[in-house]
């Protein structure tokens, strides 16, 4: 268990007597009356650590609210309202408006107001909360998934990874490669028409924020199943398939982390809603996987090749403090 994870599941997982759903989930749930939940999350940016240190501040306003929506879509909720702690080392006016821009444009796209937060000097911060509302029990969680269920993925996976591996070295890649990827990294799309398409058609679901490995174990682990997925069904952008013999590029796109997609499970006899959702939210899914018993009571997810042989186990998303 990532070090990240213990230090939650130790000291900030509590009784939450007044809560539907507490601390595990991509977003609580409180029960708002007339058959109404409000769904609730919040997300930090950290300068040097989710973003790089010369970040285009209007990219920036963007991807820290993108990142809030994205944990909306995978709770199926409609986002609503958005509160912002923000520091800052200097009143640059410039950067706040760059800023402001890049997260207002997205949160009149997507209906949302920003209702409170607060502002101080210090180094560059962003947290971010979010909440949104659904009907009772049309919340999509982590803990549904079943044996049998399908494994689906939005859009590609691997690419924002890819800038970040070419950013640091691991991965060379040409100046208009990298821009594209970097476009992935810097403007993620949250799915929030496929969340809302998919209310009573999937069975689980998680934003894919810290890699599909480590993202998909979060579902197997709440829902006490394990996972296969096929390697050669995952989604792949041009791209990462040129590059994707490169162990860096392998790893970005199953533990790379930052794409924003959804993950989620739906019965096989969903197949045709799933596609019918999709095309609705004029979203690309592909059917990854399947949701199988947790052999021995492990909640494994295992990656196997195009002759259904398990890869060598890779690193398994990302930890902040592993
Ligand atoms: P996500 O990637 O969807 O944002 P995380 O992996 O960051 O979710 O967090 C896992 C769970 O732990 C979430 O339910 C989140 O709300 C909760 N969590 C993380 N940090 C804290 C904290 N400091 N106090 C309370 N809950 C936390
Ligand atoms: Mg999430």
């Amino acid at each position: 268990m990532p070090a990240e994870f213990d230090l939650i599941r130790s000291y900030f997982t509590h009784a939450a007597p007044r809560t539907v759903l507490g601390v595990g989930d991509d977003a609580a749930l409180i029960d708002a009356g007339k058959g109404r939940l409000l769904a609730v999350a919040a997300d930090m940016l950290v300068a040097g650590r989710h973003f790089f240190r010369d970040a285009d501040p209007e990219s920036l306003g963007h991807k820290a609210l993108a990142v809030n929506l994205s944990d909306m879509a995978a709770m199926a909720a409609t986002p609503r309202w958005a509160t912002m702690g923000i520091a800052m080392p200097r009143a640059d006016a410039r950067w706040v408006a760059g800023f402001s821009r890049g997260f207002m444009a997205l949160a009149r796209k997507h209906g949302v107001d920003l209702i409170g937060g607060d502002t101080t000097r210090g180094p560059l911060n962003i947290c971010v909360q979010i909440i949104g509302e659904v009907p009772a029990r049309q919340a999509l969680r982590r803990d549904g998934a079943k044996a049998g269920d399908d494994i689906w993925v939005s859009g590609t996976l691997g690419d924002a990874a890819l800038a970040v591996a070419a950013r640091t070295k691991r991965i060379r890649l040409k100046p208009a490669e990298l821009k594209q990827a970097q476009q992935r990294l810097d403007r993620p799309q949250p799915r929030i028409a496929l969340g809302l398409a998919l209310r009573g058609v999937a069975r689980s679901a998680i934003d894919v924020s810290d890699g599909l490995l480590a993202d998909l174990g979060h579902i197997c682990e709440r829902s006490k199943v394990a996972a296969v997925v096929a390697l050669e069904r995952l989604p792949l952008s041009p791209l990462l398939r040129r590059y994707r013999s490169v162990p860096a590029a392998q790893a970005a796109l199953l533990g790379g982390g930052d794409d924003y997609e959804l993950c989620f499970t739906a019965a096989p006899v969903k197949r045709a809603a799933v596609e019918h959702a999709a095309a609705k939210a004029r979203t690309r899914v592909t059917r990854i996987g399947r949701v199988i018993r947790a052999p021995a009571g492990v909640c494994s997810v295992v990656v196997v090749d195009g002759d259904g042989l398990p890869l060598a186990p890779v690193r398994r998303g990302f930890d902040h403090f592993g």
